[in-house]
């Protein structure tokens, strides 16, 4: 006798056809559609992880450097520190030596807001397809005061891998603004200064290696829930800082150390030659706790970036703000240009704000933001195309409007 469609059930997980929404029959076994998508993931899991992996095992400086020069302009010294520590990085989590003890070296960038240094980070995680999270250290207390406990860093990192210890413990956490958690002066008692310093005591552990308990998805501390164990010691930080004032250290050192150094000074503006002034010394001046500086022994340097550097970064990277702005007008149906008279407009404009790239966003969208509103206006009136000029980004004169008919007529002009 055939079977009622109630008494058939999944075999794997036992819910009866009533209660799943699709039941697939086979020979001797049935199988729900959740089962099927449960089994899709584990495929999928088993699938991904060794590739990931076999790439993070054997990482070439060369290759990871490649990959940053297709979204990050310049730098050269930065991208060259920043491919050589994570190479490191992950040759010593993958293929620790036998009887030598190999020493943490976690990275600190530092540079003017706005040239790179998160983007870098940022390029690098998604390369390397490990999790990846952003902190801003000036928002971490030490345990007992109000905001968060720098443990919350762990936590984002772990909910950005899905909660899935294994390769939230191979991830790289970004911790910005760590010149901010700085001294505020050398002879600066403690008990005046809890902020900077306890902030900066309480992240040693953390960046040395440590496991921290973190409360299952996002929860609050609660003392009977059972709590995931992350090991930070695999975990790669890189820190970041604009240190606004460490020339002055520099200049004071160079007054003890060699005569003319002050006027070549003014002109260290290539990265590897303030990088070879600038040492664990100076940091600790600064206001950064010796035990602090030396978990971060690697330190890349950003420049200011030049005018060219600004008009190239509007372009060329694989995901430039102007391949951004030309697709979405595409998608309307006008075409956008922006010469190179109108990009170096913009350069100039983000230069004097003194925003660097950070600013190229704002000056474009302020000015396209009216005939992206009015797009489909436009098109409609018989719009193809719009040019933006130099004075459309200093004055706010409208770009150079090409109608249907006007195309026409110049191509006949140019036909006659
Ligand atoms: P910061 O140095 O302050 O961390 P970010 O990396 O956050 O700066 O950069 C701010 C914005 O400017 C981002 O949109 C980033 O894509 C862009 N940008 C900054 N520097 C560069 C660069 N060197 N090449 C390409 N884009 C850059």
């Amino acid at each position: 006798m055939a079977k009622s469609t109630t008494d058939l059930f999944c075999d794997f997980c036992g819910k009866d056809r009533a209660h799943v929404e699709k039941l697939i029959a086979g020979a001797n076994v049935n199988i729900c559609n959740e089962c099927v998508k449960l089994c899709d993931q584990i495929l999928g899991d088993q699938k991904e992880k060794p590739r990931e992996e076999s790439k993070l095992q054997d990482l070439d400086p060369h290759k990871i450097r490649e990959h940053l020069d297709q979204h990050v302009i310049g730098q050269d010294h930065a991208k060259m520190v920043i491919s050589v520590a994570v190479a490191e990085h992950y040759k010593r989590v993958y293929k620790p030596p036998k009887n030598l003890e190999l020493e943490k070296s976690n990275v600190l960038l530092v540079g003017p807001t706005g040239t790179g240094k998160t983007l870098l980070a940022k390029t690098i995680a998604r390369y390397l397809d490990v999790p990846f999270t952003i902190a801003d250290a000036t928002t971490l207390t030490e345990a007992g005061y109000v905001g968060d406990d720098v443990e919350s860093v762990i936590a984002k990192l772990l909910d950005k891998s899905d909660y899935d210890v294994t390769r939230a413990q191979q991830g790289i956490i970004f911790l910005d603004e760590v010149d901010k958690i700085a001294r505020k002066s050398e002879n600066v008692s403690i008990t005046r200064d809890v902020s900077g310093e306890g902030v900066q005591q309480a992240l040693l552990k953390l960046i040395e290696g440590t496991i921290v308990r973190v409360p299952p998805q996002g929860g609050r501390k609660h003392p009977n829930a059972e709590m995931i164990e992350v090991d930070t010691t695999n975990i790669l930080f890189i820190c970041s800082g604009t240190f606004i004032g460490i020339e002055d250290i520099l200049k004071n050192k160079s007054d003890h150390t060699s005569i003319g150094f002050q006027s070549r000074l003014k002109k260290l503006t290539i990265a590897s030659e303030l990088y070879e002034k600038l040492d664990q010394n100076d940091l600790t001046k600064f206001g950064l706790i010796p035990e602090f500086i030396g978990r971060l022994s690697t330190i890349g340097i950003l420049n200011e970036l030049t005018q060219d550097e600004l008009v190239r970064i509007i372009s060329e990277p694989k995901h430039s703000i102007e391949k951004q702005y030309q697709w979405s007008f595409k998608i309307d149906g006008i075409e956008l240009k922006l010469p190179i008279d109108a990009k170096k407009a913009i350069a100039i404009k983000a230069e004097k704000l003194g925003t660097f790239a950070r600013g190229l966003r704002q000056i474009i969208e302020k000015v396209l933001l009216p005939w992206q509103y009015n797009a489909k206006q436009l098109v409609a009136e018989g719009v193809t195309e719009l040019v933006i000029r130099p004075e459309t980004i200093d004055k706010g004169t409208d770009p150079v409007i090409i109608r249907e008919d006007s195309t026409k007529t110049n191509r006949r002009k140019v036909e006659n």
